[in-house]
Protein backbone atom coordinates (compact mmCIF):
# COMPACT_ATOMS: atom_id res chain seq x y z
CA UNK A 1 0.00 0.00 0.00
CA UNK A 2 2.86 2.61 0.75
CA UNK A 3 3.36 3.78 -2.72
CA UNK A 4 6.43 6.87 -1.60
CA UNK A 5 9.52 6.83 0.57
CA UNK A 6 8.58 9.84 2.89
CA UNK A 7 8.56 8.19 6.13
CA UNK A 8 5.52 9.88 7.78
CA UNK A 9 2.69 9.04 5.33
CA UNK A 10 1.71 5.86 3.46
CA UNK A 11 0.96 7.68 0.04
CA UNK A 12 0.82 10.60 -2.02
CA UNK A 13 -1.81 12.17 -3.85
CA UNK A 14 -1.34 14.81 -6.36
CA UNK A 15 -4.31 15.90 -7.88
CA UNK A 16 -2.28 20.06 -8.12
CA UNK A 17 1.29 19.80 -9.76
CA UNK A 18 3.49 22.78 -9.52
CA UNK A 19 4.86 25.28 -7.68
CA UNK A 20 6.23 29.15 -7.98
CA UNK A 21 7.76 29.34 -4.68
CA UNK A 22 11.29 28.59 -6.51
CA UNK A 23 13.16 27.27 -2.70
CA UNK A 24 16.31 26.14 -3.66
CA UNK A 25 16.24 22.81 -2.81
CA UNK A 26 13.07 21.55 -4.58
CA UNK A 27 13.21 18.02 -4.47
CA UNK A 28 9.86 18.65 -6.89
CA UNK A 29 11.36 20.71 -9.10
CA UNK A 30 14.31 18.19 -9.86
CA UNK A 31 11.74 14.96 -9.98
CA UNK A 32 9.73 17.00 -12.55
CA UNK A 33 12.89 17.70 -14.50
CA UNK A 34 13.59 13.86 -14.63
CA UNK A 35 9.83 12.83 -15.55
CA UNK A 36 8.64 15.94 -17.95
CA UNK A 37 10.64 19.11 -19.52
CA UNK A 38 9.89 22.19 -21.52
CA UNK A 39 11.69 20.25 -25.06
CA UNK A 40 8.65 17.75 -24.72
CA UNK A 41 5.67 20.38 -24.88
CA UNK A 42 6.00 21.43 -28.53
CA UNK A 43 4.93 17.78 -28.73
CA UNK A 44 2.44 17.89 -27.09
CA UNK A 45 0.96 20.94 -29.02
CA UNK A 46 0.81 18.95 -32.01
CA UNK A 47 -0.41 15.76 -30.79
CA UNK A 48 -2.89 16.29 -27.65
CA UNK A 49 -5.63 18.51 -27.44
CA UNK A 50 -7.10 17.78 -24.03
CA UNK A 51 -5.88 20.82 -22.13
CA UNK A 52 -5.99 24.16 -21.47
CA UNK A 53 -5.10 26.86 -19.57
CA UNK A 54 -6.84 27.91 -16.67
CA UNK A 55 -7.21 31.41 -17.88
CA UNK A 56 -8.82 30.24 -21.07
CA UNK A 57 -5.99 31.04 -23.30
CA UNK A 58 -4.60 28.34 -25.46
CA UNK A 59 -0.82 30.43 -25.81
CA UNK A 60 1.55 27.66 -24.26
CA UNK A 61 4.32 29.71 -23.14
CA UNK A 62 5.42 32.66 -21.22
CA UNK A 63 4.71 36.08 -22.00
CA UNK A 64 7.97 37.00 -20.22
CA UNK A 65 7.10 40.91 -20.26
CA UNK A 66 3.96 39.58 -17.62
CA UNK A 67 5.20 36.86 -15.77
CA UNK A 68 3.63 38.35 -12.65
CA UNK A 69 0.66 36.70 -13.90
CA UNK A 70 1.40 33.06 -13.75
CA UNK A 71 0.26 30.63 -15.99
CA UNK A 72 -2.10 27.61 -14.79
CA UNK A 73 -3.08 24.63 -16.59
CA UNK A 74 -5.98 22.31 -16.45
CA UNK A 75 -6.14 18.35 -17.85
CA UNK A 76 -9.12 16.89 -17.67
CA UNK A 77 -7.46 13.45 -19.01
CA UNK A 78 -3.99 12.38 -18.94
CA UNK A 79 -1.55 13.69 -21.66
CA UNK A 80 0.75 11.09 -22.85
CA UNK A 81 4.05 10.93 -24.13
CA UNK A 82 4.38 10.93 -27.68
CA UNK A 83 4.87 7.15 -28.54
CA UNK A 84 8.05 5.52 -29.22
CA UNK A 85 9.52 2.58 -30.19
CA UNK A 86 9.27 -0.56 -27.39
CA UNK A 87 11.86 -2.47 -28.07
CA UNK A 88 10.82 -6.00 -26.55
CA UNK A 89 6.78 -6.20 -27.72
CA UNK A 90 8.48 -5.48 -30.66
CA UNK A 91 10.95 -8.17 -30.83
CA UNK A 92 8.08 -10.43 -29.28
CA UNK A 93 5.68 -9.90 -32.09
CA UNK A 94 8.04 -9.76 -35.02
CA UNK A 95 6.88 -5.94 -36.16
CA UNK A 96 7.20 -2.83 -34.78
CA UNK A 97 5.30 -1.66 -31.46
CA UNK A 98 4.95 1.81 -30.19
CA UNK A 99 3.85 2.44 -27.31
CA UNK A 100 2.30 5.69 -25.15
CA UNK A 101 3.42 6.83 -21.78
CA UNK A 102 1.52 8.80 -19.45
CA UNK A 103 2.98 12.34 -18.85
CA UNK A 104 2.56 13.20 -14.98
CA UNK A 105 3.94 16.21 -15.80
CA UNK A 106 3.34 17.27 -19.14
CA UNK A 107 3.59 21.75 -17.99
CA UNK A 108 6.88 20.94 -16.21
CA UNK A 109 6.86 23.04 -12.72
CA UNK A 110 4.04 25.00 -13.83
CA UNK A 111 0.85 24.71 -11.74
CA UNK A 112 -0.95 22.09 -13.11
CA UNK A 113 -4.57 21.00 -12.37
CA UNK A 114 -4.91 17.33 -13.08
CA UNK A 115 -8.50 16.67 -12.76
CA UNK A 116 -8.19 13.22 -13.71
CA UNK A 117 -6.51 12.13 -10.39
CA UNK A 118 -9.63 13.27 -7.99
CA UNK A 119 -11.12 10.07 -7.75
CA UNK A 120 -7.68 8.52 -7.15
CA UNK A 121 -8.72 8.13 -2.93
CA UNK A 122 -12.05 7.07 -3.70
CA UNK A 123 -10.60 4.02 -5.78
CA UNK A 124 -8.29 3.32 -2.39
CA UNK A 125 -10.46 1.39 -0.03
CA UNK A 126 -8.07 0.46 2.63
CA UNK A 127 -7.51 3.55 4.83
CA UNK A 128 -4.31 5.64 4.28
CA UNK A 129 -2.32 8.43 5.73
CA UNK A 130 -2.10 10.94 2.28
CA UNK A 131 0.15 13.65 1.99
CA UNK A 132 -1.76 15.85 -0.57
CA UNK A 133 0.09 17.51 -3.30
CA UNK A 134 3.42 16.51 -1.96
CA UNK A 135 4.63 17.96 -6.01
CA UNK A 136 3.02 21.13 -5.06
CA UNK A 137 1.63 23.88 -3.22
CA UNK A 138 -1.60 23.62 -3.35
CA UNK A 139 -2.45 26.65 -1.18
CA UNK A 140 0.04 29.15 -3.52
CA UNK A 141 -1.20 32.16 -4.47
CA UNK A 142 -1.66 31.94 -7.72
CA UNK A 143 -4.28 28.49 -6.95
CA UNK A 144 -7.33 29.41 -7.75
CA UNK A 145 -9.94 29.19 -4.62
CA UNK A 146 -11.79 26.45 -7.05
CA UNK A 147 -8.82 23.72 -7.62
CA UNK A 148 -8.70 23.77 -3.54
CA UNK A 149 -12.86 23.36 -2.97
CA UNK A 150 -12.60 20.38 -5.71
CA UNK A 151 -9.59 18.26 -3.68
CA UNK A 152 -11.44 18.82 -0.68
CA UNK A 153 -14.62 17.66 -2.13
CA UNK A 154 -12.55 14.96 -3.42
CA UNK A 155 -11.06 14.23 0.12
CA UNK A 156 -14.58 14.19 1.54
CA UNK A 157 -16.04 11.78 -0.90
CA UNK A 158 -13.22 9.20 0.32
CA UNK A 159 -13.29 9.72 4.06
CA UNK A 160 -11.88 6.42 4.91
CA UNK A 161 -8.17 7.92 4.69
CA UNK A 162 -6.76 10.76 6.74
CA UNK A 163 -5.18 13.60 4.71
CA UNK A 164 -2.40 15.89 5.32
CA UNK A 165 -1.68 19.70 3.45
CA UNK A 166 1.34 21.48 3.76
CA UNK A 167 2.09 24.98 2.30
CA UNK A 168 4.59 27.74 2.76
CA UNK A 169 1.81 30.28 2.57
CA UNK A 170 -0.22 29.89 5.40
CA UNK A 171 -2.58 32.76 5.01
CA UNK A 172 -4.08 30.96 2.75
CA UNK A 173 -5.85 28.72 5.06
CA UNK A 174 -7.17 31.71 7.15
CA UNK A 175 -8.60 33.24 4.06
CA UNK A 176 -10.44 29.50 2.96
CA UNK A 177 -11.58 29.54 6.75
CA UNK A 178 -13.18 33.36 6.53
CA UNK A 179 -14.71 32.03 3.60
CA UNK A 180 -16.07 29.14 4.85
CA UNK A 181 -14.46 26.78 2.37
CA UNK A 182 -11.57 25.18 5.25
CA UNK A 183 -13.24 21.89 6.03
CA UNK A 184 -12.58 20.77 9.57
CA UNK A 185 -12.88 16.97 10.31
CA UNK A 186 -10.70 14.98 11.91
CA UNK A 187 -9.59 13.13 9.36
CA UNK A 188 -7.73 16.61 7.60
CA UNK A 189 -4.90 18.17 8.73
CA UNK A 190 -3.11 21.04 7.95
CA UNK A 191 0.61 22.16 8.16
CA UNK A 192 3.22 24.51 7.26
CA UNK A 193 6.28 24.42 5.74
CA UNK A 194 9.49 26.38 7.32
CA UNK A 195 13.34 26.32 6.69
CA UNK A 196 14.12 28.99 8.92
CA UNK A 197 12.93 31.68 11.04
CA UNK A 198 12.01 34.48 8.63
CA UNK A 199 9.49 32.02 7.53
CA UNK A 200 5.57 33.44 7.13
CA UNK A 201 3.79 33.11 10.48
CA UNK A 202 0.16 32.03 10.88
CA UNK A 203 -2.01 34.71 11.48
CA UNK A 204 -4.59 33.87 14.63
CA UNK A 205 -5.35 31.22 16.37
CA UNK A 206 -4.37 27.84 15.04
CA UNK A 207 -6.69 26.00 12.97
CA UNK A 208 -8.11 22.62 13.73
CA UNK A 209 -5.13 19.62 13.67
CA UNK A 210 -2.14 21.37 12.59
CA UNK A 211 1.32 20.62 12.70
CA UNK A 212 4.38 22.09 11.00
CA UNK A 213 6.87 20.66 9.02
CA UNK A 214 10.83 21.89 9.38
CA UNK A 215 12.50 20.74 6.59
CA UNK A 216 15.21 21.22 5.49
CA UNK A 217 16.13 22.63 9.07
CA UNK A 218 18.58 25.54 7.66
CA UNK A 219 19.23 27.81 10.54
CA UNK A 220 18.78 27.41 14.47
CA UNK A 221 15.48 28.27 15.58
CA UNK A 222 14.73 29.54 18.95
CA UNK A 223 10.97 30.35 18.47
CA UNK A 224 7.79 28.67 19.36
CA UNK A 225 6.24 26.49 17.17
CA UNK A 226 2.24 27.63 17.74
CA UNK A 227 3.47 30.91 15.68
CA UNK A 228 3.72 29.15 12.62
CA UNK A 229 0.01 27.45 13.42
CA UNK A 230 1.12 24.04 14.62
CA UNK A 231 -0.51 22.51 17.55
CA UNK A 232 -0.15 19.05 17.39
CA UNK A 233 2.56 17.58 15.43
CA UNK A 234 6.18 18.37 14.63
CA UNK A 235 8.30 16.76 11.34
CA UNK A 236 11.68 18.04 11.16
CA UNK A 237 14.20 16.48 8.52
CA UNK A 238 17.94 17.93 7.22
CA UNK A 239 18.17 18.27 3.45
CA UNK A 240 19.36 15.24 1.40
CA UNK A 241 21.50 15.77 -1.71
CA UNK A 242 24.45 17.32 -2.94
CA UNK A 243 22.98 21.38 -3.56
CA UNK A 244 26.09 23.75 -3.46
CA UNK A 245 25.26 25.28 0.34
CA UNK A 246 23.64 22.43 1.16
CA UNK A 247 23.13 23.40 4.95
CA UNK A 248 23.42 20.18 7.97
CA UNK A 249 21.59 20.91 10.78
CA UNK A 250 23.62 20.51 13.91
CA UNK A 251 22.13 18.69 16.84
CA UNK A 252 21.31 21.75 18.97
CA UNK A 253 18.94 22.98 16.38
CA UNK A 254 17.16 19.58 16.35
CA UNK A 255 16.97 19.46 20.21
CA UNK A 256 15.55 23.35 20.42
CA UNK A 257 12.36 22.39 18.09
CA UNK A 258 12.11 19.19 20.10
CA UNK A 259 12.45 21.33 23.20
CA UNK A 260 9.40 24.13 22.42
CA UNK A 261 7.48 20.93 20.55
CA UNK A 262 7.49 19.26 24.22
CA UNK A 263 6.55 22.65 25.74
CA UNK A 264 2.85 22.37 23.98
CA UNK A 265 2.95 18.62 24.15
CA UNK A 266 3.47 18.44 20.54
CA UNK A 267 4.16 15.12 18.70
CA UNK A 268 7.64 14.92 17.23
CA UNK A 269 8.66 13.45 14.05
CA UNK A 270 12.28 13.31 12.92
CA UNK A 271 13.02 11.97 9.06
CA UNK A 272 15.44 9.48 8.68
CA UNK A 273 18.07 12.10 7.12
CA UNK A 274 18.60 13.74 10.68
CA UNK A 275 19.99 10.09 12.31
CA UNK A 276 23.63 10.49 11.27
CA UNK A 277 23.11 13.94 13.48
CA UNK A 278 21.34 13.02 16.49
CA UNK A 279 21.64 9.45 16.41
CA UNK A 280 19.37 6.27 15.59
CA UNK A 281 19.12 5.86 19.50
CA UNK A 282 17.56 9.30 19.72
CA UNK A 283 15.69 9.69 17.10
CA UNK A 284 11.57 10.43 17.46
CA UNK A 285 8.94 8.94 15.55
CA UNK A 286 5.68 10.12 17.14
CA UNK A 287 2.41 10.65 15.45
CA UNK A 288 -0.40 12.82 16.87
CA UNK A 289 -3.19 10.65 16.11
CA UNK A 290 -1.63 8.07 18.55
CA UNK A 291 -0.66 5.59 16.24
CA UNK A 292 3.40 4.55 16.34
CA UNK A 293 3.55 3.55 12.92
CA UNK A 294 2.22 3.73 9.55
CA UNK A 295 0.30 1.03 7.91
CA UNK A 296 -1.33 -0.42 11.02
S1 LIG B 1 7.39 25.13 -1.71
FE1 LIG B 1 7.96 22.98 -1.99
S2 LIG B 1 7.32 22.49 -4.09
FE2 LIG B 1 7.38 24.73 -3.91
S3 LIG B 1 9.43 25.32 -4.65
FE3 LIG B 1 9.53 25.13 -2.40
S4 LIG B 1 10.20 23.01 -2.04
FE4 LIG B 1 9.47 23.13 -4.17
Amino acid sequence: MKNTKIEWCDSTWNPVTGCYHGCEYCYARKIVKRFGGNDKLSTFRAFQCNWRRADGNKGLFYDEASREKPMLFVIDKPLFLPSRLDKQKTKKYGRQIFENKKAPYPFDFNPTFHRYRLDEPSRWTKPRTIFVCSMADLFGSWVPDSWIEEVFAACEKAPQHRYLFLTKNPQRYRELERALKLPKRDNMWYGSTLDNMNAQRYPGRPLYNTFVSIEPLLEYMDVGLGSFGADKWAIIGAETGNREGKVTPKKEWVDKICEAADLTHMAVFMKDSLIPIVGEGNMRREFPWGRMCLNE
